[in-house]
């Protein structure tokens, strides 16, 4: 199974998203990996109907999400499947990567 790891800035000890090169918090540049847990909240999305990138073609239309990881840190991600149009947590989780796509896969719990 693919191991879901965050960053953490080794100057402060702050949880960053899987990205980050810089802390948000002290703005060292020495980020380690930490593992996380991989599940998550969805704080806003948006649906993408027409992919600009054809090799996004077979997720089209698809959901760009930022994610609230339990950890702390927000993210973006891809969600698969529809997103409800209703008020509440959404909760989701760490799927996969997926080749050629920018931002992980989380899959609604
Ligand atoms: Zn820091």
């Amino acid at each position: 199974m693919d191991v879901f790891t965050i960053g953490r800035c080794d100057a402060c000890g702050a949880l960053l998203g899987p990205d980050a090169s810089v802390c948000s918090s002290c703005r060292g540049t020495e980020i380690s990996r930490a593992p996380s847990s991989g599940n998550g909240t969805i704080v806003s999305w948006t649906v993408v109907e027409v992919s600009p990138d054809r090799t996004c073609a077979d997720l089209t239309p698809y959901t760009i999400a930022i994610v609230a990881l339990d950890e702390g840190p927000w993210m973006y991600a891809w969600i698969e499947g529809a997103v409800p149009e209703r008020r509440g947590k959404v909760r989701v989780h760490y799927d996969r990567m997926t080749p050629g796509h920018p931002y992980p896969l989380f899959v609604r719990q």
